[in-house]
């Protein structure tokens, strides 16, 4: 699939070090930074989205050491994204000032700044503006060096709130998950990722009907979403590639996988733990060719429970991405050490799947509202209350509710497999990242392997 658009994304945590930033109240903005964007990162992370701290210590950087670190990130694009996040200041000048800000670059047009403020006034706070401001001295540049010397890079500097007005800063600092998690849907507005799998750039030797058999469509499919009046494609093209009716509606658990997009069999073969040719002769391939849509059959019993070790790795990482503790993992695969080789194959216990909610309960968490769920779930809280004889409206967090199955046809569920995340999933759903969490009430970016979704 085409994740467009976005090579990386560079967390900036303004300030560090002997340069404490802005202080009150209590609190150093260097130190919030710091916390808010250790959470960005780990959040993005989960998202599988590639991404790179500036500073993960309370270290100094002077403005030129973290403008390198920003461009030899990911390299100095429009495609990489900064995000430096900071706390404000009023001063003296206009004491009691309150709320958020995002400032971007005056190469840069305002949409990311805009879905970014816009989101996190969505999630509580207060907004004041997103906006441009010019260096005084040479008003063609940018004031603040994050953007003024960052090049090619797309930058925005996100202020969450006042460290000198003290409700502001003990609301950012209550509510900075909120506000990063709204941050991040900005980008994801802005940046598609998820409905990005919609176009696709014609490149060298295709065709409408290589493409369309590419992604499971037709010719005359992508002619109508595209108003093409010929045949004719140029290299660069942007085509828009019409919904495919071929979704996989649940993508097998057991021992067929059914080809996506951009699978290969070497990827495929990765991805089960298993070999090229195990998978060429369990399926009598006689060539590398997959075609979207193609259904294979995954040669070995247990492929869906072994995880095979990937650079970077670690035990411990491995555990908590599926749930399990390191003890167990060890213990499971006979380790004696911690150490593990890339490309070794790890067995990973199965769960009991007791956790795993059938698609018509639904578990009460931290937040939630009768109203809420039932907008979840696109019924009313009437139906909610008489179908669980709930006497009253007051619910508790790990309380299981019963709700309507979807009456408006199909109801899809997928479930979460190994080396998954939101992003990949919102991806071959066509949907995105913030419905698929909506939808499934969820209030972080984390998957559990075996966990059922609910697609929109
Ligand atoms: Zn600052």
């Amino acid at each position: 699939m085409n994740n467009t658009n976005l090579k990386g994304i560079v967390i900036d945590p303004g300030h560090g070090g002997s340069d404490p930033g802005a202080v009150g109240n209590g609190f150093q903005e260097k130190d919030l930074n710091l916390k808010i964007s250790q959470y960005m990162y780990d959040e993005l992370k989960k998202l599988g989205i590639p991404v790179t701290l500036t500073r993960a210590t309370d270290e100094t950087l002077s403005p030129s050491e973290r403008v390198t670190r920003v461009k030899n990130a990911y390299g100095n694009t429009p495609d990489v994204l900064v995000i430096s996040n900071h706390i404000n200041a009023a001063g003296s000048e206009q004491t009691g000032a309150e709320g958020a800000e995002v400032i971007y670059a005056l190469r840069n047009n305002d949409t990311l700044a805009r879905n970014i403020l816009e989101n996190i006034g969505d999630a509580g706070q207060i907004t004041r503006k997103y906006y441009q401001r010019r260096l005084p001295s040479n008003p063609s540049k940018d004031y603040y060096f994050m953007l003024r010397d960052t090049a090619n890079t797309t930058p925005v500097i996100v202020e969450y709130g006042f460290i000198d007005n003290a409700n502001d800063i003990n609301r950012v600092n209550q509510n900075y998950k909120k506000y990063v998690d709204a941050v991040i849907d900005g980008i994801i507005e802005t940046y598609g990722l998820g409905s990005g799998s919609n176009t696709y750039t014609v490149k060298s030797g295709d065709s409408l009907w290589k493409i369309a058999n590419q992604f499971g469509t037709t010719p005359a499919a992508i002619r109508a979403a595209n108003n093409l009046t010929s045949d004719v494609l140029r290299i660069g093209q942007i085509l828009t590639i019409p919904n495919t009716t071929s979704t996989p509606e649940t993508p097998s658990t057991g021992n067929t996988y059914t080809v996506q997009n951009g699978d290969s069999l070497w990827k495929i073969a990765n991805k089960f733990g298993t070999t090229i040719n195990a998978l060429k002769s369990a399926n009598n391939l006689t060539n590398d060719n997959l075609q979207v849509g193609q259904v294979l059959t995954i040669p070995g019993n247990d492929n869906s429970n072994t995880y095979t070790v990937k650079n970077g790795d670690s035990l411990w990482k491995i555990a908590n991405q599926y749930g399990i503790t390191v003890n167990e993992l060890k213990s499971v695969n006979g380790l004696t050490g911690d150490n593990l080789q890339v490309g070794q194959t790890l067995k990973i216990p199965s769960e009991n799947g007791g956790a795993i909610t059938s698609d018509n309960t639904y578990t009460v968490k931290n937040g939630d509202s009768l109203w809420s769920i039932a907008r979840t779930y696109n019924t009313t809280v009437d139906t909610l209350r008489r179908l669980n004889n709930l006497t009253s409206d007051i619910l508790r967090i790990g309380q299981v509710l019963k709700v309507p199955s979807s009456e408006s046809g199909t109801s899809r569920t997928y479930t979460v497999k190994n080396g998954d995340s939101l992003w990949k999933i919102a991806n071959e759903f066509d949907t995105t990242v913030s419905k698929l969490r909506e939808l499934n009430g969820l209030t972080s970016n984390d998957l559990r392997v075996g966990q059922t979704l609910r697609i929109p």
